[in-house]
């Protein structure tokens, strides 16, 4: 299994962000007394604090995300999956999209396969336009991928650069508006979406963000000085950005879809043949990785991820990504991440990177300025 070959530890190492870590120090604060503008209480990466590491597969296509209408026998089938490393992040906006192929006013009766992110969405949304939804699913929360992401608000690995279409950007704009905007109207505990400052770290300065054309979802945005923030790096842009606790969200727009009157079936399909069986004549297939087998997607394929999650510090709020190193403050845990293993099937967890994702997030806290 490549995991274990040396390619695989080569890009282990740059996927662990360890080059990045050459740490130099902290800047020491310009004053006598630090003038951040906050308390940054620093993560305590200890191994005897690890509750857990989960697993799973980023449903990648280098070509972007699918929103496509389809049909098979006497059904018309639109496509909704693919969307990598930010499916709970453009979950409402690509389902807005998906919606609009899949709603017809003389149809009652709608079909969702899938009730990860992308599928749960989808009905909630089928269902605000008067749908009658059922959903059905091999898995269900908290057994989804969905459940693994930690989940920051942002879009990416979502594609390849140079299989990208100036048709995918502006699709991947428009849904990333669509979503960043429903789930401002989900901020709070019972959907466990919040704000949240991030800390992008870096050796060098980061000047390209100016160009992402959403920008103006990020608020908030700053460069700091050196002094202006205890992270051991010469460069320290924040911004911020909407955070979702997957477990409690999930749960919850699960319960929406419920008490809406959706209807819900823990059943797996392995030919669309046997879609011709449901009495939805409009299904909307949100398999995540599922489509690969189930319509033969040969585009399709799994960016394998892992996080260990360390005992919660509910004091900790703050995000900070270094490299490809990230931290993700959870009320269930803190997630350290981050590994990126492309084409990789294993779900067993990879010890190799494990080791260096803590040992890289030990050495950045070891070395912060805030303790
Ligand atoms: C380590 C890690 C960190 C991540 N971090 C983030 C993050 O910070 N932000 C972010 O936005 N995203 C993140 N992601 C990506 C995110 O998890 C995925 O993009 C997202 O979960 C895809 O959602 P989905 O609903 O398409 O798929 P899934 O959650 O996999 O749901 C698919 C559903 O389809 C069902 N299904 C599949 N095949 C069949 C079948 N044949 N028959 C019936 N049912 C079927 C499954 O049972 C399931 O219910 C991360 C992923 C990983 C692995």
């Amino acid at each position: 299994m490549e995991t274990n070959g040396p390619m695989a530890r080569r890009s282990l190492f740059k996927t662990a962000g360890l080059g990045a870590l050459a740490l130099g120090g902290c800047s020491p604060p310009v004053k006598d007394e630090p003038d951040w503008r906050r308390v940054f209480p620093p993560v305590k990466v200890e191994h005897d604090r690890i509750i857990r590491t989960v697993v799973g597969q980023r449903p990648f296509r280098p070509s972007g995300f699918v929103v496509r209408v389809d049909q098979v026998g006497s059904k018309k089938i639109i496509h909704h999956y693919g969307h990598g490393g930010c499916g709970v992040t453009l979950s409402w906006g690509t389902a807005h999209l998906a919606v609009g192929e899949a709603y017809d006013g003389g149809v009652a009766d709608y079909a969702v396969i899938g009730c990860g992110a992308v599928g749960l969405a989808t009905a909630r949304l089928l269902q605000r336009r008067g749908g009658r939804v059922t959903i059905y699913a091999k898995d269900l929360p908290p057994q989804t991928t969905s459940n693994i992401a930690g989940a920051q608000w942002q879009p990416f690995t979502i594609a390849d650069r140079e299989k990208r279409t100036p048709d995918f950007d502006a699709k991947l704009e428009r849904a990333s508006r669509l979503s960043h905007r429903y789930f401002q109207d989900l901020v709070g505990d019972r959907y466990g979406v919040r704000w949240i400052e991030n800390y992008a770290c870096s050796e060098a300065p980061s000047e390209g963000y100016r160009d992402d054309p959403i920008v103006d979802l990020y608020p908030d945005q700053k460069i700091l000085a050196p002094g202006e923030h205890p992270f051991p790096f010469a460069h320290v842009r924040r911004f911020t950005t909407l955070f979702i606790e997957t477990p409690v969200y999930l749960e919850a727009i699960l319960q929406d879809f419920m008490v809406m009157g959706g209807r819900l079936s823990v059943r797996g399909f392995s030919d669309p043949a046997e879609l011709e069986s449901l009495h939805e004549p409009v299904i909307v297939n949100c398999t995540g990785m599922g489509a690969k087998d189930l319509f033969g997607d040969d585009e399709l394929t799994p960016i394998k991820g892992q996080l260990t999650v360390l005992l919660p510090q509910p004091e900790i709020d703050y995000v900070t990504l270094a490299g490809n190193l990230y931290m993700f403050p959870r009320r269930d845990g803190i997630l350290l991440g981050g590994t990126t293993e492309r084409d990789v099937w294993d779900l067993g967890v990879n010890e190799e990177a494990k080791a260096a994702v803590i040992e890289g997030h030990a050495r950045f806290f070891g070395d912060f300025c805030g303790k």
